[in-house]
């Protein structure tokens, strides 16, 4: 530290470049360590990059908050959150221009995400931050540097990275709490389920804008129907019920109003765990669940869609269909099929957001409109193929078509917010009104086709620089080209696209190749991530990035499928 007080005194008043000189590594005290690894170019440029290390014997968490996968995710997840209450608390803020006197850690929402900001090993606690070093104009203010270096900072690190001094019983409950979640959601499988959704789960939130949990008199909380509570033995909390969706093709049907899309809602989250208090820490479904929506005006690269779109005017291709904005249902059948290319085991889709005319051709239209004037083959005659020949559920909201009573295998109803069992009144209702529609399926599904994408699809120059980064949860400038998420709605955290930015990149320097296909290059990636950690997609070598979050093969590929300069074999 004295080291770092020289410095900073004889550049004080000097120009801001003068900074670069305290890059380095110092000691706040045995055990201890401040690692400056970049250093801004100016108090307007993106922050500078620091780092802090405990050594584990004293920092003094005990090895089981930590023992597994689980643990060690929410213990993280926990200390970050700690360490950005402490920089609140003692950090005082603007000390000058631009970012001047700023100290920032990534935050955390309502999911527990595995995160390179705080990382936890047998060896230490390792906290990776951003500071604004302070200047007035381009002047450095070396004094307001050695109060936020030797005395902000130091007080932050003694607050959320020692044991001590945390809320221990808070960091057990989400260690246990994660752990938890995780099981269940590695047991829906041997349960026959797809997803969970536990007895008093509050899954309404505050407002359209906000995902912090519904509050007041009005919120009705979760409460199974009986034919379908399933109970359920957890290693920490014990036992618990809710409601099994089960394997297959279910209906959420109900009244406008009723809470159908905050059901289906919560279930796409479920992916996800969740802290304590959320209100969905036991909405639990599949890791390979994927909310499919109509989405039109994107580009689509070379997808076989012709399972549910054929004969399009002009003689265009479907088995090979690309477009630059494509159109409500085509843009909804490739989003299917790009799930499919990636593994998905359970489809979820939202009438509100589906395309009417990919959802249901009803019998007066088949009439009007010949077979080979259409050229949409309804998801309705598809869902069952999905179900029997690959194993892929469907869970759909439908108010409107009572017609998809004859492909599911559960109806559930939402009646003022709470859930009914309605499977055998929907079947009997359908036996008594047969409708007569043409089945359009055919006998298969068709084939899911592997693309292997080019390595020219990836430039991530921009002028003669790199640029690489992501502009907010919903969008990545990669190289000259920028690619729109905000309809890829199970992406919850802009800590995950910053890192499906660099995974892109990271992909182009190690496995894109023209001959993987899409998935194995994702798989790839993945793994080199379980084994090594999130900090192996970095872009500075072994310099960390502070504030990348873990996203899903899903998200990931979606994010290259929208880029407008892929190109595939
Ligand atoms: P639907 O899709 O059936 O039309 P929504 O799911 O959009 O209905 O819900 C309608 C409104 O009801 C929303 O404002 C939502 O926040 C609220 N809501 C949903 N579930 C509940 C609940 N369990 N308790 C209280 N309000 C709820
Ligand atoms: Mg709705």
């Amino acid at each position: 530290m004295d080291d770092l007080r020289r410095i900073l005194h004889r550049i004080d008043g000097r120009g801001y470049k003068a900074y670069k000189d305290i890059a380095g590594t110092y000691s706040y005290g045995p055990g201890i360590k401040l690692e400056i690894m970049y250093v801004q170019g100016d108090p307007f440029a993106s922050p500078s990059r620091l780092r802090a290390i405990v050594d584990s014997d004293r920092a003094g968490f005990p090895a089981e908050l930590f023992s597994n996968r689980s643990r060690r995710v929410a213990l993280e997840d926990f200390l970050v959150r700690e360490f950005g209450k402490a920089i609140t608390r003692f950090v005082r803020g603007s000390r000058g221009t631009g970012k001047s006197g700023l100290i920032a850690v990534d935050r955390p929402g309502q999911e527990i995400l595995e995160r390179t900001a705080v990382v936890v090993d047998s060896e230490r606690v390792e906290a990776r931050f951003f500071v604004g070093l302070p200047a007035r104009g381009r002047t450095v203010l070396g004094q307001q540097a050695e109060v936020m270096l030797t005395q902000e900072i130091p007080r932050v690190i003694r607050a959320a990275l020692f044991f001590e001094s945390i809320d221990q019983d808070a960091a057990r409950t989400q260690v246990e709490l994660a752990e938890d979640q995780d099981y269940l959601r590695a047991q829906l499988k041997d349960m026959g389920l797809v997803a969970f959704v536990g007895d008093g789960a509050i899954l309404p939130r505050e407002s359209g804008i906000s995902d912090l949990p519904m509050r007041g008199e009005r919120v009705v909380p979760f409460r199974s129907p009986d034919s379908l509570r399933v109970s359920v033995d957890l290693p920490n909390r014990g036992t618990i019920t809710g409601m099994g969706v089960p394997r297959g093709v279910t209906l959420i049907v109900g009244g406008g109003y009723h809470g159908k899309s905050t059901l289906l809602r919560a279930i796409e989250r479920g992916i996800y765990n969740h802290i304590l208090g959320d209100g969905r820490e036991f909405v639990i479904s599949s890791p390979a669940a994927v909310k499919i929506r109509a989405e039109d005006g994107r580009r689509v690269e070379k997808v076989n869609i012709s399972p549910f779109i054929n004969n399009l005017p002009q003689g265009q291709d479907t088995v090979s269909f690309s477009s630059e904005g494509a159109s409500g249902s085509t843009s909804q059948a490739a989003n299917i099929m790009e799930a499919l290319e990636m593994g998905v085991d359970l489809l979820l889709l939202d009438e509100d957001t589906s395309a009417t005319n990919f959802m249901i051709r009803d019998i007066r239209m088949q009439k009007l409109v010949a077979k080979d004037k259409e050229p949409i083959t309804p998801f309705i005659d598809k869902v069952r193929q999905l179900y029997e020949e690959m194993g892929v559920s469907t869970t759909i909201v439908v108010g409107g078509s009572g017609d998809y009573f004859d492909v599911a295998d559960t109806v559930i109803m939402m009646d003022e917010y709470c859930p009914r069992d309605v499977t055998a009144d929907a079947r009997r209702i359908a036996a008594e009104h047969q409708e007569k529609r043409f089945k359009e399926g055919g006998d298969h599904f068709g084939d899911v086709k592997h693309r292997r994408p080019l390595t020219t699809s990836f430039n991530p120059q921009k002028g003669r620089k790199n640029k690489v980064a992501a502009r907010g949860l919903d969008s990545i400038q990669f190289g000259r080209t920028e690619i729109e998420l905000q309809y890829v709605e199970q992406l919850v955290d802009v800590s995950q696209t910053r890192a499906i930015a660099d995974i892109i990149y990271y992909g182009l320097r190690n496995y894109f190749d023209g001959r993987r296909t899409l998935n194995q290059v994702l798989e790839a990636i993945l793994r080199d991530i379980e084994k090594k950690g999130l900090d192996v997609i970095s872009p500075f070598g072994r310099e960390p990035v502070g504030d990348h979050a873990l996203p899903r093969k899903f998200e990931i590929a979606a994010a290259i499928n929208r880029m407008r300069t892929l190109k595939v074999r």
